[in-house]
């Protein structure tokens, strides 16, 4: 089934696979070795990416700065939410185009496209908009030595050029949560996406031309981490600050590049998140958000619930419920309105997941749900599916229960009192998300208190206020973006003091 013609966005390589280029300037360059983005719902190739050199990376930077040069360096917050409202209202007039993108990149179900990553996209810009135009600074008014009277406020400046380096899970979602308010905050940028999903970002670029955006201000260079566009642009002496999302150990990595240039880093880091199931709970609601939780796009969201915790009177109940519904997660092509489960993004990716359902298995697992390959007798047996998976039996300490797997794989276990369950939930390396399910509402709020997470959920899960603090505790991140958070890392306060005698 073809889901999306390449041709329709590249107007490219009529025979063969879509061409993705880089933006580099205001302008798409083609020069660079390419490489094959694959289909992951049928491994076969859909685009050809141009990757962008060590000069192309150059390039991008040198143009990043001479946009902060010309007028979009004198551009003030109002007009700056205006762009961004502009760039909100092509988003949406490419919806089409940018659904078919990122289900060709990624093989997700079209309905969450359409209902979660492409509305998400667009809603990043109008919200950033509304915080920038918004936003109060510091005053003080400071008595002198002398008794007199001084004025003390902050001003906002851009930071400079910043570098945005996102992951493939969701990938446009994901690439305007960071431009979004680096462009509200006067800022250039140069963003890398994912190798896995270069073809979002590229419509990115054509939509910041038609909503006006100056030449220079966005800049995409496609390519991979080590030795590649990602490392060009963390060890960049002309990059300011780089924003990042992805796994711990890159953020490790980046971390040691950008400590040569003392740059500013924001990291959105992985996760081992926990769900907590106490006996008072609602327990329909419960096995609903649960289901959610662990297998939506096929697991593959830093803050699925890979561990859940049950109290034992509602633990068998609750764990053959979870169990029977994952069995029943229905498979389809992606463009197919009810198709909820979809493929991994690679077959590496694949791999390495069923990797850990062979290790879950030596470690003494009990598979209850999934733990294999499905068959379909088509062309997505070529793709990177595995079945939604529901495990029991293990150890807190078992590797399946404390390493980030990111797939469609949940382990269950019993706990008998509260302590003991937030003594679980905060045994990993991680602290990026749990989702609590309980009706006493004192437990509720000491949820949120004890538990390691930069976000707690209670009785829900993935319900986002952009206006919110985001971000991980431990290997799950460093700092917070969201809302008045955004923009105190993708801008400079300088405060000004005036001696007012
Ligand atoms: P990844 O770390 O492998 O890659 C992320 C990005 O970094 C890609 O664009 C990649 O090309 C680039 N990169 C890799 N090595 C690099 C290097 N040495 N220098 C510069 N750039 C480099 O992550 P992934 O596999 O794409 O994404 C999955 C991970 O992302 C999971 O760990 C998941 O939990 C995490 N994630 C976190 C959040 C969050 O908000 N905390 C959100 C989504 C995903």
């Amino acid at each position: 089934m073809t889901l999306w013609d390449p041709r329709r966005m590249t107007g490219h390589a009529p025979d063969g696979p879509g061409l993705l280029r880089n933006f580099v300037g205001g302008e798409f360059v083609s020069t660079g070795e390419l490489f094959t983005k694959r289909s992951p719902v049928t491994g076969e190739p859909v685009f050809e990416v141009v990757e962008a050199s060590r000069s192309t990376a150059d390039d991008a930077v040198t143009a990043a700065r001479a946009a902060l040069r010309g007028p979009w360096g004198r551009t003030g917050e109002r007009e700056r939410a205006e762009v961004l409202r502009r760039i909100a209202d092509e988003l949406e007039r490419r919806f089409d185009d940018l659904v078919a993108a990122e289900v060709a990149d990624t093989g997700k179900a079209i309905s969450q496209a359409r209902t979660l990553d492409i509305p998400r996209g667009a809603a990043n810009f109008r919200a950033f908009a509304e915080i920038v135009a918004t936003a109060p600074t510091e005053s003080f008014t400071t008595v002198t030595p002398t008794g007199g009277r001084a004025l003390n406020y902050a001003v906002r400046k851009p930071v400079g050029v910043v570098a945005i380096i996102v992951p493939w899970n969701l990938p446009l979602l994901l690439l305007t949560w960071k431009v979004a308010p680096a462009l509200a905050c006067g800022n250039a940028v140069v963003v890398k996406p994912s190798e896995e999903t270069p073809a979002s970002a590229t419509l990115l670029a054509e939509v910041m031309a038609a909503a006006g955006v100056p030449d220079g201000v966005f800049n995409l260079v496609h390519g991979f981490g080590p030795d590649s566009a990602g490392e060009f642009l963390t060890r960049h002496p002309g990059v300011d600050a780089i924003t990042f999302t992805g796994e711990s150990s890159t953020g490790g990595a980046i971390m040691r590049a950008a400590a040569d240039g003392v740059k500013a880093v924001s990291f959105e880091l992985g996760g081992k998140n926990a769900g907590l199931v106490f006996a008072d709970a609602d327990l329909d609601a419960a096995v609903a958000g649960s289901v959610r939780s662990s297998f939506t796009n096929g697991g593959q969201v830093c803050l699925c619930t890979e561990r859940i915790y049950v109290q034992r009177p509602v633990f068998e109940e609750f764990t053959a419920r979870l169990a029977k519904r994952a069995e029943e997660l229905a498979y389809g092509w992606p463009a197919d309105e009810a198709t909820v489960n979809m493929p991994l993004i690679s077959h590496g990716h694949r791999d390495k997941v069923l990797g850990y359902y062979d290790l879950a298995r030596t470690e003494g697992a009990q598979v209850l749900a999934g733990g294999a390959v499905p068959r379909f007798g088509d062309a997505r047996d070529g793709g990177a599916y595995v079945q939604p998976t529901v495990l029991t039996g293990l150890g807190p300490q078992a590797r399946t229960n404390t390493e980030e797997i990111f797939g469609p794989v949940v382990h269950v276990a019993p706990f008998d009192d509260e302590d003991e369950a937030y003594a679980l939930a905060n045994g990993t390396e991680y602290g990026l998300a749990a989702a609590v399910w309980t009706r006493d509402v004192g437990r509720a709020h000491r949820a949120g208190q004890r538990l390691d997470a930069g976000i707690v959920w209670v009785n829900t899960w993935f319900l986002r206020d952009l206006r919110t603090p985001f971000g991980g505790v431990k290997a799950s991140g460093i700092g917070r973006e969201g809302g008045v958070h955004s923009l105190d890392f993708y801008s400079e306060l300088t405060n000004v003091c005036v001696d007012l005698s």
